[in-house]
């Protein structure tokens, strides 16, 4: 499906790398300006730079998004420059793994505050340009194990099962103003995040997925695009899994 997003504002958390860079380039070149986080300004200048040089228009904005006062004051920044905010991918994550009986404290909060509070303080910064524009699409990047959970993932299952929950209570709370909120949930998509998987925990992996194969970055683009398009419009507190059949 070819997807036109000439002129659109499109903010995606997580952009310098993997799942957020297939995303944030996807969307530029289909017309978006496209607004790049992460904490490293040297990463999101490379991705900058691969988007212009093909003629994109994008905009960096380095910090972490569990800073609520950041998140709001590069929103108000961006809502300035470009007038507007009509799409916003709550994308960024990370994993602290360890069992629960070793989990440290700062394993368990580094996780919820970036993968559940970040997704929070995106939603929150850019529901005033939304509302004011009576028009919005919020898309939160989950996973299958806030679904399914995971040893030695209680912190990660914990924060992503609770985005299903955010992404419905805002779905409810703002589908008046006609901004739609849906989660996505990809399985094993193959990024920096699950390039240290060894070979025989991969083929594990694979006899759990009915595809038979990990899936690519351009998976879960496809489908956040077209939650992000006109044609999903009657779409909103959803989730969808992106896992080559996983879960079902
Ligand atoms: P990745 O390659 O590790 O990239 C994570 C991105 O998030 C990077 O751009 C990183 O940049 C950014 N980030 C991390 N912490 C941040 C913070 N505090 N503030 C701002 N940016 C931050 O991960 P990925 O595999 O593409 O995953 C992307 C999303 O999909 C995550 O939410 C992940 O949980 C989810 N997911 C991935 C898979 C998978 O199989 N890969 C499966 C299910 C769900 P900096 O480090 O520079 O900040």
């Amino acid at each position: 499906m070819q997807f036109n997003f000439q002129d659109k504002v499109v903010v995606i958390t997580g952009a310098s790398r993997g799942i957020g860079k297939t995303i944030a380039t996807r969307f530029a070149y289909s017309g978006a300006k496209v607004v790049l986080i992460s904490r490293t300004k040297e990463s999101l200048l490379a991705v900058q730079t691969e988007i212009e040089s093909s003629g994109g228009v994008s905009l960096i904005q380095p910090f972490d998004v569990s800073s609520m006062k950041e998140f709001e004051e590069s929103m108000k920044y961006v809502d300035s420059n470009f007038g507007k905010i009509d799409v916003l991918i709550n994308n960024a994550g990370i994993t602290k793994d360890n069992l629960i009986l070793r989990m440290k404290e700062n394993e368990w909060d580094d996780v919820l505050d970036i993968n559940l509070k970040g997704v929070f303080n995106g939603i929150k910064s850019v529901t005033k340009p939304m509302m004011k524009a009576r028009k919005g699409r919020i898309i939160n990047i989950s996973s299958v194990i806030g679904l399914i959970g995971n040893a030695g993932q209680s912190n990660y299952a914990a924060a992503k099962s609770g985005i299903f929950g955010l992404t419905k209570a805002a779905a409810k709370e703002l589908g008046s103003r006609n901004i739609t909120v849906n989660a996505v949930a990809p399985g094993y998509i193959i990024t920096d995040m699950t390039g240290n998987l060894s070979e025989s925990v991969k083929n594990e992996l694979l006899k759990q997925i009915p595809l038979s194969k990990l899936g690519t970055t351009d998976d879960v683009a496809n489908l956040v695009m077209f939650l992000a398009s006109d044609e999903a419009e009657y779409i909103t507190g959803q989730v969808f899994n992106v896992d080559g059949g996983m879960v079902m």
